[in-house]
């Protein structure tokens, strides 16, 4: 038997009076926040969810998360957190994709109307799942003791279904065993110092991957003050690690080039970086010049992990006992087996770019529900990234960029992440992204989209020029674009799909 809710029971156990979370002005201690979750189990007991069943959750970093997550886990339900921003049509794919039998939707507000959504979504799916508003818990919880056992599950049980967001077509449901999730929230233990008592800042979404299962999960295990952060907004989150004297922090790059924008003298950053003792970036490549910055401004040096939703999702990490190679995300993590392949799925040598496949303990049951994409993607035990990416001869992967982001330009490749790398060198640049447009004659044409710095202008003529001298003929840029912003996901990646 083994179940992922374990987490949340061994420091209620071990450390009953201490923060769990902090939202606001609200606190919750482990204890209470172990009783809640335990009520809420039985709450959807009650309700007759029974082991196995799906069940959504639809809710932004609140404290509701945490106790619907763990609660459900208890009662032995898979659970499918979503994105509060998803559609109607969205959700209604989803709910029926999943066979969710219900529902827990954050009421959301008047530009966001979360909760009407989820209804009229659930009304519409196929076996209309029942919707729970996170608003009511209390009265759902309140008739409950909170005393009944956990759900015997098996380790290879699934506990979660991360939903990937379809960038590549309809979405696909990565189902994540109880055993898989727990390893992932345990390798803390193996990667960083212990410290009795850290502060984090939650600023990741709870329904994405990375915040889930690195940051809530692998604090609660490690028995960490969780600050929430509902809405990343760069000088909110100074503000809170500075109050909270907050020592652990996770964030997407265009998180760590937010804060360098709103803070471009680095003052709040060294106050920060007093108490700080890690932080970790993940989810898309983190710009050289980034971390460069990061470091001169408040002498912090970012580590880099790597992952997917599919390999839950933690595969690699910068080793704490070697200086850190800031263009690399490091060395793969206890149990997993990275290879890079050719397009015949052999190994290539140290040093050849191809395609990143993964095999261990970490990856998914498979696509819910769907056999052939499974298939597809796990191949001779080994899922296939489709991502870009090559080793040094010292074992640290690079991740080159995703294969499907690759410019073909006049029978060349492009990485774009290379060229995003060369333009961030320059110091007009915060952030960028390289796209290929389409081209009559060359098949493709390389295309930059550029944000300035603050207090900064970009002089087109002369950032081409700057991009020529540092990048072959057929890499270059051939069109800047200077925008004040770039499209991004919710989770803080940039949407090169959205550009024009
Ligand atoms: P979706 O599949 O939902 O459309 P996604 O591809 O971003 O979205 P995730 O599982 O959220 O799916 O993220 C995994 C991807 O993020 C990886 O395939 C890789 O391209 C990128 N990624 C993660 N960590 C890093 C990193 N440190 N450096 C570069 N890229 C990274």
């Amino acid at each position: 038997m083994l179940n992922l809710s374990v987490l949340l029971e061994s420091t209620a156990r071990a450390h009953p009076d201490r923060t769990a979370v902090v939202s606001g002005e609200q606190t919750i201690s482990y204890a209470e926040l172990d009783r809640k979750a335990r009520q809420l189990a039985e709450a959807v007991r009650a309700r007759g969810v029974r082991p196995g069943d799906r069940v959504a959750l639809i809710c932004p970093n609140l404290p509701e998360f945490p106790v619907v997550y763990f609660g459900l886990l208890k009662a032995g339900a898979v659970v499918v957190p979503l994105n509060p921003l998803l559609k109607e049509r969205e959700l209604e794919f989803i709910f029926g994709d999943s066979g969710a039998v219900a529902v827990f939707a954050w009421e959301g507000s008047e530009q966001l109307p979360v909760l009407d959504t989820a209804r009229r979504a659930a009304a519409a799916a196929p076996g209309t799942p029942e919707v729970i508003a996170l608003g009511e818990l209390a009265d759902l919880l309140a008739p409950h003791p909170g005393t009944a056992a956990t759900e015997p599950t098996g380790a290879e049980d699934p506990a979660v279904i991360i939903y990937t967001s379809g960038t590549t077509g309809t979405p696909k449901g990565a189902t994540l065993s109880h055993v898989s999730l727990l390893l992932n929230a345990r390798m803390k233990e193996l990667l960083i110092p212990k410290h009795d008592h850290d502060v984090v800042l939650v600023a990741l979404p709870l329904y994405h991957i990375f915040g889930q299962t690195s940051v809530l999960n692998g604090n609660i295990h490690g028995g960490a003050t969780l600050v929430l952060l509902p809405r990343f907004d760069p000088g909110t989150a100074l503000d809170l690690l500075i109050e909270h004297r907050v020592t652990l922090f996770s964030g997407v790059p265009s998180m760590f080039q937010a804060f360098l924008q709103v803070d471009p003298d680095g003052v709040r950053l060294r106050k920060a970086a007093e108490t700080v003792r890690l932080i970790t970036s993940g989810g898309a490549p983190l710009p050289v010049a980034v971390f460069e910055r990061f470091d001169r401004l408040c002498g912090l040096q970012i580590r880099q992990g790597y992952g997917l939703s599919e390999t839950s999702p933690t595969v690699t990490f910068c080793p704490w006992d070697e200086p850190i190679r800031p263009a690399s995300v490091g060395k793969p993590v206890w149990g997993v087996d990275i290879q890079v392949f050719d397009h015949q799925d052999q190994p290539v040598p140290a040093g050849t770019v191809g395609e990143i496949v993964i095999r261990g303990h970490c990856l998914m049951l498979g696509y819910f529900n769907r056999p052939e994409a499974t298939a597809e993607a796990i191949r001779d035990g080994w899922f296939h990234t489709g991502d870009l990416g090559r080793f040094d001869e010292d074992g640290w992967l690079y991740v080159v960029d995703r294969l499907k982001d690759l410019i073909l330009r006049g029978g060349y490749n492009v990485y774009p992440a290379e060229v995003e790398q060369v333009l961030l060198q320059h110091p007009s640049v915060a952030m960028t992204a390289v796209v290929g447009q389409p081209h009559e004659r060359l098949g493709q044409e390389v295309v930059a989209y550029v944000v300035p710095r603050t207090g900064h202008e970009v002089d087109v003529e002369e950032l081409s020029a700057f991009a020529r001298e540092r990048l072959a003929e057929y890499k270059y840029p051939r069109r800047i674009i200077v925008q004040d912003e770039l499209p991004m996901t919710s989770t803080g990646k940039i949407l090169k799909r959205a550009l024009p």
